[in-house]
């Protein structure tokens, strides 16, 4: 793992290969929360269910004690842009639920961020899911060497703000690597040609949390949940990416949730 800049690490390929391994447990791991968010499930179960998995495959949840979070999951429910802490609310015929993970095996994190419908959900919860989703995608493929960090978020900022749905700017992605969160920050709004160089090697966390309504966001007193401020409802997906042959690849996936589901965000 070679320094190049202050906190920005560039990756070999054995440890990107070790990032892989780790994005695989995680991938599979929300494969079998979208069988399990469901109508009178509570999060706390979700949660149970998803620290006793990470632990049986030979992983750490890499969230459970990062400055004292107190689970394995991030699961944010409607209102709640991120960082919500599970706990006895059982889900509703159309909540839409956020479920942030990280998984810690052979040295190295992955980081993953779904947005699940319970139920049918209404067409505007929908589309907010569908195009938080495509916004991913999007800025995953400007995610090349050569590129900026802020031709991604531009590309995610443009693509959001065209339905009108606001781009939080209080949280950002990250590099991802040895540690959870590292340089870069990679914002979710920012201009083309600006901010640091993408190099062949990086793995970075892309993670758009868009929001229906305003931008706007608050924190609870619990000190982690981060709400709107108008109460409409936010979506967050994230893929851990990484610079391979100049080109992006996710080192995790969507396709085991697509296989439970059947539904199509098979990126
Ligand atoms: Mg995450
Ligand atoms: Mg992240």
């Amino acid at each position: 793992m070679l320094k190049v800049k202050e906190n920005i690490y560039v990756k070999t390929a054995s440890e990107i290969q070790a990032i892989r391994e780790s994005g695989l447990i995680l991938s599979k791991l929300h494969g079998e929360l979208s069988k399990r968010v469901q109508a009178g499930v509570k999060t706390l179960d979700l949660d149970a269910f998803a620290e006793e998995y990470i632990v049986s495959n030979g992983a750490k949840p890499s969230f459970k004690g990062y400055r004292n979070f107190p689970a394995t999951l991030c699961i944010s429910v409607n209102s709640v842009v991120v960082h919500g802490i599970p706990n006895h609310y059982s889900l509703k015929d159309g909540d839409i639920i956020s479920i942030d993970c990280g998984v810690y095996y052979n040295g190295f994190h992955a980081d993953s961020a779904y947005t699940y419908k319970v139920g049918t959900v209404s067409t505007d919860a929908q589309k907010l899911m569908d195009e938080t989703y495509t916004s991913l995608i999007k800025g995953i493929a400007k995610c090349k060497a050569g590129n900026r960090v802020g031709d991604i978020s531009a590309e995610i900022q443009r693509y959001s703000e065209s339905f009108g749905y606001g781009i939080v700017r209080e949280l950002v992605g990250h590099g991802v690597g040895r540690n959870l969160h590292e340089a870069p920050e990679v914002p979710n709004f920012g201009k083309p040609g600006k901010g640091p160089k993408l190099m062949e090697g990086m793995v970075i966390a892309i993670e758009p949390m868009v929001t229906m309504g305003k931008r706007t966001v608050k924190q609870e007193k619990d000190g982690w949940t981060i709400k709107t401020v108008d109460g409409l409802p936010a979506a967050h997906f994230e893929h851990t990416v990484a610079i391979v042959d100049g080109k992006p690849e996710a080192l995790t996936s969507f396709d085991y949730i697509v296989e439970s589901q059947k539904v199509n965000y098979n990126g």
